[in-house]
């Protein structure tokens, strides 16, 4: 039995366990990578020879801090790597480290489980050779490779610029920066983005860094589809004017911006409320993280805010904690805490605008195109149940009639894609097409680490 068990060792576990230590606690650690450090300060294998302060640029100070701090705090906590928490039951974790089921029971919880990459399918788009941005920048920080040496990236995300560097700086030729919202949309959300000037400023740099490299960067594009025989060979696109451009490329990078990671919270019984800003479905918190007693959300698995934000809101879930232990607080801290996390999350709310989610393109995807990778089911299929008489116009009764979301990703790649087209078909709104509950295992694990037979 632990007291407190944190999962996620990115910035916001990091910070949360940092305060719990201060006051003499000693939580549980579990994180399922190697290293600690989180997707964006992602740390590579030791004896991988990555120049981490080339890589990480303008952020590189803060990378170091924080594995810094990581080191100093480690013989303070319960540390597990490579641990994956693919269940939860009641108060009980289910763990599966190094191929061993364990369980672990716990009094409190907190989940800083992260976020994924955000992708809108189009043609092509299952072709070798495409990979989420994300999984762009894991390849490049974990194991120091390229996905291709002529790079697309498509998408909407501010990670799209920042990715193309980091890729130029390592070698590769940038083909194109795609983006599908319009250049007005970025200059409209400017109040709202010019709430965290810093990162504007940062933004606009890596943009200012592709034109400077002579990439061609376009704005308000539409994905036409990723051609190839057997793997990615061009990108087809169509600007404002409906004229098509090809993209010789031997890679795609697709990523439009990020969505919280939300399987465990659901798991835990979190509740699920629609945010129309985001067009997702998230777990409901109180201003300090606290999504019911004993259990706290931070970081981007709650809510996309950005590596300073997670910290900011795993410290602020760590003072909830020590608040329900009845153990002393210091008001201010806890107050200059909550201002900073809601003010980088309105951040954020603006990057949703500057860089929206394509609802109506995805809404007009041709039933050719596949939705669900891990399942073959294409968008035609889904539309076909819906059009029967008395067919689903609800996410999970799709899922069960067309097994889209029903595979081994557990429908965190197609989810939100689903969820539109679901929407449009049925013509209403996406809080009413539902969300993909959560089902365990979260990620694919043997039968035997289940207690299955085999
Ligand atoms: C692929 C990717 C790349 C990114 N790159 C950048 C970047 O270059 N620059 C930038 O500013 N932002 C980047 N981001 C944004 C980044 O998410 C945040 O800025 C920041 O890392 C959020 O911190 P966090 O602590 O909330 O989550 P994370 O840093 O994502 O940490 C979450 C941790 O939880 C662990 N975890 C999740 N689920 C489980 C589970 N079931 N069992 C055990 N452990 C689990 C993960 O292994 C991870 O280490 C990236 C995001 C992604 C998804």
């Amino acid at each position: 039995m632990a007291d407190i068990v944190i999962i996620g060792a990115g910035p916001a576990g990091i910070s949360a366990a940092e305060v719990l230590c201060a006051k003499g606690l000693r939580p549980v650690l579990i994180d399922e990578g190697a290293q600690a450090g989180g997707q964006g300060y992602r740390r590579p294998a030791d004896d991988l020879a990555l120049d981490m302060n080339r890589l990480m640029g303008s952020e590189a100070g803060k990378y170091t801090a924080l594995h810094r701090r990581f080191e100093m705090l480690r013989p303070k906590i319960d540390y597990r790597p490579r641990t994956l928490v693919w269940a939860i039951d009641g108060s009980q974790l289910h763990l599966l480290r190094d191929g061993q089921a364990q369980t672990l029971d716990f009094d409190k919880l907190l989940i800083a489980s992260g976020a994924m990459d955000r992708v809108a399918p189009l043609t092509g788009w299952t072709l070798p050779g495409v990979f989420t941005l994300g999984g762009a920048q894991v390849a490049l920080k974990d194991q120091g490779c390229l996905i291709g040496s002529r790079v697309a990236f498509l998408g909407s995300s501010p990670l799209l610029a920042l990715a193309a560097k980091q890729y130029r700086d390592m070698g590769a030729e940038i083909a194109v920066i795609a983006d599908t919202t319009p250049l007005a949309a970025k200059v409209a959300a400017l109040p709202a983005l010019l709430r965290a000037p810093r990162t504007l400023r940062r933004g606009i740099w890596y943009m200012a860094a592709s034109l400077r490299a002579g990439t061609p960067m376009l704005h308000g594009v539409t994905p036409v589809a990723v051609e190839g025989e057997n793997r990615v060979e061009a990108l087809v696109l169509r600007d404002k004017r409906g004229r098509e451009h090809r993209f010789a490329c031997d890679a795609v990078a697709l990523g439009y911006g990020l969505k919280p990671e939300t399987q465990l919270a659901d798991l835990a019984r979190a509740e699920f409320a629609y945010d129309p800003g985001f067009r997702l479905h998230l777990p409901k918190i109180d201003g300090l993280g606290r999504a019911r007693p004993g259990l706290y959300l931070a970081g981007d698995g709650v809510r996309i805010g950005g590596a300073d934000a997670a910290e900011a809101s795993g410290a602020l879930a760590a003072h909830a904690i020590l608040s329900d232990l009845s153990h002393p607080q210091d008001i201010e801290v806890v107050r200059r805490l909550a201002r900073r996390v809601k003010r980088l999350r309105n951040f954020q709310r603006g990057l949703a605008r500057a860089f929206a989610w394509p609802t109506a393109q995805i809404a007009a995807l041709s039933d050719s195109v596949t939705l669900c990778r891990c399942e073959n089911v294409t968008v035609g299929a889904v539309r076909a149940e819906m059009c029967r008489e008395f067919g689903p116009i609800e996410v999970n009764r799709v899922k069960a009639m067309t097994r889209c979301g029903m595979g081994r990703c557990q429908g965190r790649v197609c989810g939100p894609a689903l969820q539109e087209i679901v929407a449009a078909e049925a013509g209403q709104d996406g809080a009413l097409a539902g969300r993909l509950r959560g089902q365990a295992p979260i990620k694919p694990i043997a039968l035997a680490a289940a207690g299955y037979p085999t």
